[in-house]
């Protein structure tokens, strides 16, 4: 049995992601989505609201058998945990492959028997980030073409709240 991880801030998850979340479970036996509890990034939304919104996106799109979780620590250490062979990157546009080159050069010193696979997205998401998703849905924009409708309300839920609460100072 060959399990991957997939490991990301998805603050939220995009169709971007879900794009490489499919190719990669056509891959492997068994996928695990990991999402990040980073104490130095700001995120938008918790860790654990970050994974029901990734678990409500597989339902929405469908797909079936992908577990999700959040982990802090060292990458490394949740793929051994998990038994996973291979850790699943994105690549988007050039952008990525700096960073996506160090991080998993960095991994495999750390861990020479877990390899790193990158998949591309689809042309049509290959500039699309969680970035670009919560300045649309900041401005009241409509983010239906980039994220699952769970995602878009959960957008619209947190800043309107943001909004009021400004309102209201
Ligand atoms: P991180 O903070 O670890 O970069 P992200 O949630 O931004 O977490 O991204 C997780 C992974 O998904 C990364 O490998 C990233 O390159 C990839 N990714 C993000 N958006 C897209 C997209 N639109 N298409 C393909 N891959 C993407």
């Amino acid at each position: 049995m060959r399990t991957a991880l997939y490991p990301g801030s998805f603050d939220p998850i995009t169709y971007g992601h879900l794009d490489v979340l499919k190719r990669a479970k056509r891959l492997f036996d068994e996928l695990i989505v990991a999402v990040v509890e980073n104490p130095r990034k700001t995120s938008l939304f918790t860790a654990e609201e970050r994974r029901e919104l990734v678990a409500a996106s597989l339902v929405e799109e469908g797909v079936c058998g992908v577990r999700v979780v959040t982990y802090s620590g060292l990458l490394i250490e949740c793929a051994r945990e998990l038994g996973a062979v291979a850790v699943v990157r994105g690549l988007r546009a050039t952008s990525d492959f700096d960073y996506e080159f160090q991080f998993a050069l960095t991994n495999r010193d750390l861990a020479s028997d877990i390899e790193t696979v990158f998949l591309m997205t689809a042309g049509q998401y290959s500039f699309l980030s969680s970035s670009l998703v919560k300045e649309i849905g900041q401005y009241g924009g409509d983010v239906a073409k980039f994220v699952p409708a769970c995602v878009a309300k959960a957008l619209a839920a947190k800043f309107g709240t943001k909004r009021r609460s400004k309102g209201a100072r």
